[in-house]
């Protein structure tokens, strides 16, 4: 679980991230959805831990990791993180890439590599080399490697806007049936809203460092909170 309080940050003395709670259960999606430049990548990288807020804190399974004088560092937060490129280290196999974060004995990380590789449908794929791999391939690699240490929450940052629009909608399911198999809190940041009505649920919307509405996807659909909010979920088909 996830939690985030009164989360604030400020570049040359402008709030991007203007005051903002919330709350992740273990096993939910949250989708933090709104327009380009509103706050979402700054959010994602506080609680990552590679960026400092002003003020505000940060908890996960109820015990702080972060406030404005106590900090635990990114690698000890147990959150994993998936970006848009998907950056496998070009360097080792699909196999190696998955087990890089893993500790214990090498039979623990072979079975724990050979289930998620099973479970991505990468496979026959464990000792090919990331650029002899499509982008759908790649990006299925890249789950399996942040789902591997068993997170406790995992960040997505526009995880699927580098694929072929035609791959999107298959990925995001498989993704989806995957997270919730595996019950990992999850918040991830987009600015489609298709891909936010699809995969959360719950959306916060956010608008200029703040979030303007939150609940399900069909509440948001149906009752957006203004007319920028009914135009934004308008494109939906
Ligand atoms: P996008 O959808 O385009 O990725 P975003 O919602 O992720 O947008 P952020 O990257 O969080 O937006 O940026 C929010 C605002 O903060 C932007 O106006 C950005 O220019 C500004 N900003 C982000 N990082 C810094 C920084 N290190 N210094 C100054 N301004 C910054
Ligand atoms: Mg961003």
């Amino acid at each position: 679980r996830l939690e985030v309080r009164s989360l604030m940050r400020r570049f040359d003395g402008r709030a991007v991230v203007d005051d903002i709670s919330f709350a992740i259960p273990q096993g939910q999606v949250t989708c933090l959805l709104g327009p380009s430049g509103c706050g979402k990548s700054t959010t994602l990288r506080m609680i990552a831990g590679v960026d400092m807020q002003d003020s505000g804190e940060i908890f996960v399974n109820g015990a702080l990791i972060c406030d404005t004088v106590f900090r635990v560092p990114p690698e000890r937060r147990e959150i994993g993180l998936m970006f848009q490129d998907f950056a496998l280290f070009p360097h080792l196999s699909v196999a190696q890439n998955v087990a890089f974060g893993l500790s214990g004995s090498s039979a623990d990380k072979a079975a724990r590599v050979g289930d998620l590789l099973e479970r991505v449908h990468m496979a026959r794929h464990r000792d090919s080399y990331p650029h002899a791999l499509s982008g759908g391939e790649q990006q299925r690699v890249a789950l399996a490697r942040a789902l591997a240490p068993r997170p406790r929450i995992l960040l997505m940052d526009e995880p699927f806007s580098g694929l072929d629009e035609r791959l999107r909608d298959d990925i995001r399911d498989e993704t989806l049936a995957l997270l919730k198999d595996e019950g990992t809190a999850v918040l991830l940041v987009t600015h489609e809203p298709h891909e936010a009505m699809r995969m959360a649920d719950e959306i916060l919307l956010m608008r200029a460092g703040k979030i303007v509405q939150r609940g399900a996807p069909y509440n948001l659909y149906n009752a957006p909170v203004d007319r920028r909010a009914a135009a934004f979920f308008s494109d939906i088909n």
